[in-house]
């Protein structure tokens, strides 16, 4: 096992391939080094050290916070192997680390094996102290871009390496602070204007802070520097941000980050000199153009800090063409080796362009369908291979609302389109009151000048990001695309006052003042800003998706239904490809006002004549309710489910409502009050719901066949195909099937009235005895449906209504790894469904199984379901396509070797 792997000089030790052990920046510096790209030379320290040093930090530091000694804790050959690297860097840059007059400097620089962007920490321009500095200055004839770099360099350090930062989160770094007030002391207006003798002065105010908040100096040796920057890099695997991030993205704790140690190059030794970002197609939108930013004379976190407002790539053609044609011809090249959109980042020293990143682009949902299809029509990739490239989740993106634009309100303020869609929301000036109010239920807007990455967790919890600074490629940017939601940057209108919680758009001399709580609403999609909620309406599905969705649809073997109660819904599915209804549940229709009160004159009649009386005033309206689902659905299958939920949720609960109930069925306030206790029930999720109402009250599931039965035979004489199939909920014994199926069939031959209309009768299954007794159960059903909202529930032992109180706490100490209710258990619930698969085809093969509970819209879920062999998915109407692509990507992975 080597710990240190090479890179540059038209070699390395390592390609793209190897993203596990050299992490993603790692693998592909490696790999663009043997393309024989210009790459500055260097070397990663594997991942396999991070671990290393991480199981041994913790046995030293149980709270594994300060241990991260790479020299202490690594393993005992990488002290050596990190100098032979070393020299050959020094061997092909003709410097030497330290060195009085030639000195090299390097950048450090994390990589995981996922991509965590600015998750992790860098530093740049290691190695200079009093000594190399001067000799810098020297080489490049520049002493301003010496001291330039060495204040850099301290401030980064101290920051990353020695912990010297802000103190709170709205606290001004203290380098920042030091900074301006030396620009203000030599009247510059910006870092730029600062003379060489300024920048002298600043890095003597930034040693003395170090001093005075470290208590030590800061470290002249540039060896004890590497080591110092090495162990922060793996500690800041570990750091808080980060540790959302990859819980959010699903990445394992326990993988660890390679660092990389890399010859710098310079992008502030003139105006002949920049650096940026670049992405071979435009990440918003998809367009295949080279896109992106650069700023002249800076260094490379200039651009992602969103400190000055960098400048179109379009713009480096101008500057300078030669670097541009170059950059144009590398993107090209990378694009195609690696046959995807990438996201680089690069350097120009004195005009010679320099690679410093190539990724696989991070994009917006709309961006990731037209690529994927835009590569296919360019034969860099086949269908499939394309579907492959689409997370059905994001998807959700492309489904999003917009704002209306026939009622468009004007603008208060525009800044960059920096990842699409619109959001409304309360504002908040900080990431913990982000947090705060969205636990309260709140929908906020996270607006702050610029953000950093530990603003995470506040950019998690809001619906839309809004910030004055930083541009496409910021970190606000970057993060926001990647979580799908709405953000605009550089609205340079704004400013705001964390600490005073106002915000003001300033503009034609007049300034708007706000408030933490006022609403404004934010659309992604142009960089506008309005005040107060502006009207939205759904998304517009362009036609790269049609193109995408013909294809998946190819390759799927599992059906697409959706949950839909109201015709509106159903229409919504059938035009995102819904293949049928998959659930419908009667209770909603209940629940309507008009209809409440006969449903309650049912619930509190005292006997069968009662409650069939008060059935006979809701039989039409239900009739009337399938007649319309049946003419959107013509032709696809209808799931009719029965009344589930237990009665008393009906029941009356302000004393003007029980005397509304009691004046309708001539009973007193105290009877219908007596009722209404006599109906509670402790536990109600395990009470007397789905067919146990049946059982004790049969008449209630026969009307609702009546009616399904009615309105079947009225739609098949107007001509239109109708497929009614009915389903009992909430069975656990077979007898419990066995009697409503006499029931149903009864009652419906009696409702079609002799129209032949060919009809199912099936069950959800959704508790664990019905799991285990399927084969017994299958043998009164034409077909199941896995209600995993209660499987899940009943499994666990986890009540649906609750667990939101506890869960997320136990995801967050990774007791679970997600939401059981979001997310198929694939162990305890998805062993239950297998058994279930397995006992109900073993009574009746080729049996119908589906799954209506929420994981049918769930990508892993849907892959679930694919597995055990089901039939169809079925999942709200916005969900349609995603089950559709989870579906598609199932049915390939199992293609491949
Ligand atoms: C289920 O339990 O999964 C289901 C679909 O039914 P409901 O959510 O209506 O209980
Ligand atoms: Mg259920």
């Amino acid at each position: 096992m080597k710990y240190v792997r090479q890179f540059g000089g038209g070699s390395a030790e390592g390609r793209s391939k190897d993203k596990a052990l050299l992490g993603g920046k790692g693998a592909n510096l490696a790999e663009m080094a043997s393309l024989g790209l210009p790459v500055p030379p260097g070397f990663t320290i594997t991942t396999e050290v991070c671990r290393i040093v991480m199981e041994k930090g913790d046995d030293v530091d149980p709270a594994g916070r300060s241990e991260f000694d790479p020299l202490h804790l690594g393993p005992d050959e990488l002290r050596g192997e990190v100098e032979a690297a070393l020299e050959r860097v020094e061997e092909l840059t003709q410097t030497r680390f330290g060195d009085p007059s030639s000195p090299l400097l390097v950048s450090v620089r994390s990589g995981a094996p996922a991509s965590m962007p600015g998750m992790m920490d860098t530093i740049l321009n290691l190695g200079l102290n009093d000594t190399t500095v001067a000799a810098l200055a020297a080489r490049a004839k520049n002493d301003r871009f010496a001291w330039d770099c060495y204040r850099r360099f301290i401030a980064m350090y101290s920051d990353v390496v020695l912990g010297v930062s802000a103190e709170t989160e709205d606290a001004e770094d203290p380098f920042d602070k030091i900074l301006e007030g030396i620009k203000t002391k030599h009247r510059a207006q910006r870092d730029q204007d600062l003379s060489a003798e300024a920048l002298r002065e600043t890095v003597a105010a930034f040693k003395a802070e170090v001093q005075r908040a470290t208590g030590k100096p800061f470290p002249d040796d540039v060896t004890a520097q590497l080591w110092g920057a090495i162990g922060a890099v793996f500690r800041s695997w570990n750091n808080p941000r980060a540790d959302v991030y990859r819980k959010m993205n699903g990445i394992s704790a326990t993988m660890g980050t390679a660092v990389n140690v890399q010859a710098m190059v310079f992008g502030n030794l003139g105006d002949d000199c920049a650096t940026g970002v670049a992405f071979t197609r435009n990440p918003a939108t998809g367009t295949a153009e080279l896109y992106g930013e650069f700023l002249t004379n800076a260094q490379g976190e200039d651009v992602v800090a969103g400190i000055r407002t960098p400048e179109p790539i379009a713009e480096l053609a101008k500057r300078l063409p030669a670097a541009h044609a170059e950059l144009v011809r590398v993107a090209k090249l990378l694009e195609d080796h690696f046959r995807d959109m990438q996201d680089l980042e690069f350097t120009i020293q004195s005009g010679q362009l320099y690679m410093l990143q190539t990724r696989n682009g991070k994009r917006t949902g709309k961006a990731m369908v037209k690529v994927a299809v835009d590569l296919v029509a360019e034969g860099k990739l086949q269908p499939k291979e394309a579907v492959m490239r689409i997370d059905p989740a994001k998807l959700d993106e492309v489904l999003h609302p917009t704002i209306d634009p026939k009622a468009r309100p004007q603008p208060v303020a525009k800044g960059l389109p920096a990842s699409p869609g619109a959001a409304i929301g309360k504002i908040v000036f900080t990431a913990s009151a982000a947090d705060q109010w969205a636990q309260k239920g709140e929908t906020v807007l996270l607006v702050r000048t610029d953000t950093s990455p530990e603003d995470i967790h506040g950019m998690k919890a809001a619906a839309g990001i809004l910030t004055a600074r930083g541009g496409m490629t910021s970190h606000a940017a970057v993060v926001a695309r990647g979580m799908g939601k709405c953000c605009i940057t550089s609205c340079t209108s704004l400013r705001v006052d964390a600490a005073k919680k106002t915000a003001s758009f300033i503009g034609g001399g007049k300034e708007l003042k706000l408030k933490e709580g006022d609403v404004l609403t934010l659309d992604g999609s142009t960089g506008e800003v309005f005040v107060g909620s502006a009207p939205l309406m759904p998304a517009q599905l362009g036609s790269e998706l049609g193109t995408l969705m013909e294809w998946v649809d190819q390759f799927r073997r599992l059906k697409v239904r959706t949950n839909a109660d109201t015709p509106t819904d159903a229409r919504t599915a059938r035009s995102f490809g819904a293949e049928g209804i998959g659930l419908c549940r009667t209770e909603h229709m209940f629940f309507q006002p008009e209809r409440i009160m006969a449903v309650r004159e049912m619930i509190v009649a005292g006997d069968e004549a009662g409650r069939r009386a008060a059935l006979a005033k809701i039989l039409p309206m239900q009739r009337e309710d399938f007649v319309e689902l049946f003419r959107v659905m013509h032709e696809l299958p209808v799931t009719i489910r029965l009344l589930d939920p237990p009665l008393h949720e009906f029941l009356p609960h302000t004393p003007a409502e029980i005397e509304e109930l009691a004046a309708t069925t001539g009973k007193t306030a105290t009877q219908i009050t007596h009722k209404v206790a006599e109906l509670t029930e402790a536990n109600p999720m395990l009470g007397h719901r789905g067919v146990r109402l049946a059982i004790t009250y049969p008449e209630i599931y026969e009307i609702q066949v009546q009616a399904i039965g009615e309105a079947a035979s009225q739609c098949a004489r107007e001509g239109l195909l109708v497929h009614p199939e009915i389903m009992i909920p909430l069975v656990m014994v077979p007898e419990e099937l066995k009697r409503m199926r006499e029931l149903c069939t009864k009652a419906m031959t009696k409702a079609l009235g002799g129209v032949p209309i060919p009809f199912t009768i099936g069950t959800m299954i959704e508790l664990p005895r019905a799991c285990v007794v399927a084969d017994r159960i299958a043998q009164h059903a034409d077909f199941f449906s896995f209600g995993t909202n209660d499987l899940t529930q009943t499994t666990f032992g986890l009540s649906r209504d609750d667990a939101g109180r506890f869960l997320p706490s136990y995801v967050e100490q990774g007791v679970l790894p997600s939401d059981p209710f979001a997310v198929l258990d694939p162990d305890g619930v998805g062993a239950l469904i297998e058994l279930g698969v397995r006992g109900g085809r073993s009574s009746k093969p080729g049996l119908k199984v589906g799954i209506c509970g929420e994981h049918g819209g769930e990508p892993s879920s849907v892959e679930f379901c694919h597995r055990a062999g089901f039939d169809y998915v079925s999942c709200s109407p916005f969900r349609v396509p995603i089950a559709r692509v989870a579906a598609a990507r199932a049915a390939l992975s199992e293609e491949r070797p």
